[in-house]
């Protein structure tokens, strides 16, 4: 019998295979639909600095065969979407304002718009969109996904004046899901971002009608992350063909390089060329394919090419993550490290991370938690694959065993222009050497510096400990000695308060008189 063949759309694809992204079960779809919208609208702010402003309400209207049906809505202040591009950045699987390289939580193209497609599938139902750029009009469509097309099918359109200059996005759609399950996992979320985003004003109202506010604390936000050119070092060779066939064909391969590549100045390209064994002035258009797969190789390694430029990047910062953490979770101690920038295969990355002790940290005793975020995402699922998870137990059973009274949280987030996912659902980074090599270094300053705290508080507690046994008897040896050299007994409150001073003991420790 013959096969049949079939082309699949982008939509359809991923309409089939929906747990690779994240829609496995109603209450991860909802956990990850909720995600996906909610970073669109973070993107949308941050990448365009403006200080975050998100409401979203959760309502349950029925149930369904296999959870209950929810109607999502989600508003932000963000840049809004221009009107040509409304219907195909949400109506389009892979359609995206983000294939640029820059750091930002979405880079897919598909994750919001695989959001509503799940709950059109779920439902039926079309998805309404408002959003304006902030100029005289404010949009609004409803539409649905046409699967085998991929395209977005208007159902109604409708521009309405903008007298306000109201800028922002919402979306309103209506989805499968179980919230009795995801709802941990929501707030969690929630909560974590909040917790590294101090600067963003963060509300929630979930289905049982309970109220999250994450409170904007401070006004100051990292800066914008900026677009850069491929480094050398990070791309493929179709990625080259493609850069190449970028520029006119006449243009030289010096001048070519200088300004297809990031960190490619004229000298460095003529010390590369003659590294390559390429004449300067050969042109695009007279390129074989032996001199591609020759510029191709060099270009991979050619190790005295400039490291990527950090300054494109949007770290937090450490008085923005410190703040952040405080906010969230009132420890009584935090502390916070920002590493240096460093980059790996032509990324550059930054880690930035912190330690939180005690406090409003969930967890027990002993619990060392850890919070895995990229680019700004908290990170809640397949934390054993994560290379955090592998550092942190490798510092643990290594030369920092730590043992606490109260929970400890270790806060660990990287930056970067391209995050190094294990999959598309963006859950877990892969171990890459150079970035293990640096959350290693901020971690184990991390320690050291807690370690150090915890042994003055232990050994302060082991000092008041003694302090209040000898204030009970020194008293009373002060007025002995003194009768037994027949002097006037010596002035011992003057003693305790230097030894308390010493040891840094505050309060007033109880003495017994006698
Ligand atoms: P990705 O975020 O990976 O680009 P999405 O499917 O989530 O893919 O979104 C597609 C595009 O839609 C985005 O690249 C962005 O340009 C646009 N977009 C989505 N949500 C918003 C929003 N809230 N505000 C502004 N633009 C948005
Ligand atoms: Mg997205």
């Amino acid at each position: 019998m013959l096969e049949e063949y079939k082309r699949l759309s982008p939509s359809e694809f991923f309409y089939r295979n929906k747990e690779i992204a994240g829609f496995s079960n109603p209450s991860r779809s909802l956990y990850t639909s909720i995600r996906e919208l909610f970073e669109n609208s973070m993107d949308a702010c941050e990448l365009n600095g403006i200080l975050p402003e998100i409401i979203i309400f959760l309502r349950r209207v029925r149930k369904s065969e296999k959870g209950e049906i929810y109607k999502l809505y989600i508003q932000d202040n963000g840049s809004g979407i221009p009107k040509k591009h409304i219907l195909n950045a949400l109506g389009t699987v892979l359609y995206s304002s983000k294939y640029v390289i820059r750091q930002s939580r979405g880079t897919f193209g598909l994750g919001g718009t695989l959001a509503l497609l799940y709950g059109q599938i779920t439902t039926g139902k079309p998805v309404k969109v408002i959003s304006s750029t902030g100029n005289s009009q404010i949009h609004q469509y409803t539409f649905k996904i046409d699967i085998r097309t991929n395209n977005p099918v208007v159902y109604s359109y409708k521009a309405i004046r903008n007298n306000k200059k109201w800028r922002g996005t919402i979306i309103e759609f209506y989805l499968e899901g179980n919230y009795t399950i995801a709802s941990r996992y929501i707030v969690n979320y929630l909560k974590l971002t909040a917790a590294i985003t101090p600067y963003a004003d963060i509300l929630f109202v979930d289905p049982n009608g309970t109220l999250y506010y994450f409170p904007r604390t401070v006004k100051r936000m990292p800066r914008p992350p900026k677009v850069i050119k491929p480094h050398p070092h990070g791309i493929d060779l179709e990625f080259l063909k493609y850069l190449i066939s970028m520029f006119p064909k006449t243009m030289t391969i010096k001048e070519f390089l200088t300004k297809a590549f990031h960190r490619v100045g004229e000298t460095t390209a003529l010390r590369f060329l003659q590294y390559a064994k390429i004449k300067p002035t050969l042109r695009l258009g007279a390129i074989s394919e032996d001199i591609l797969d020759r510029l191709y190789n060099a270009l991979r390694t050619y190790d005295k090419f400039i490291s990527p430029s950090a300054d494109v990047l949007s770290p937090i910062g450490e008085d923005i993550l410190m703040e952040g953490i405080k906010k969230e979770f009132k420890p009584e101690y935090v502390d916070v490290v920002s590493r240096n920038p460093s980059s790996y295969r032509g990324h550059p990355f930054i880690i930035e991370a912190g330690i939180a002790y005690g406090g409003e940290l969930p967890g027990q005793a002993g619990d060392i938690l850890l919070f895995r975020y990229a680019n700004k995402i908290p990170l809640l699922f397949d934390e054993g694959s994560d290379v955090s998870y592998k550092v942190l137990e490798r510092l643990r059973q290594g030369s920092y065993r730590i043992q606490s009274d109260k929970p400890i949280a270790v806060f660990i987030h990287i930056a970067s222009t391209k995050i190094p996912f294990k999959s598309v659902g963006k859950e877990a980074i892969a171990d890459v050497p150079e970035i293990e090599k640096e959350i290693e270094l901020a971690l184990k300053i991390l320690f050291r510096r807690f370690l150090k705290y915890r042994r003055k508080i232990i050994k302060k507690k082991e000092v008041e400990k003694r302090l209040k046994i000898y204030e009970r008897y020194i008293h009373l040896i002060s007025k002995f000695s003194g009768k037994l050299a027949d002097r006037e007994p010596a002035d011992v409150e003057k003693l305790l308060e230097k030894v308390k001073r010493r040891y840094g003991v505050k309060e007033k420790i109880e003495s017994t008189s006698l």
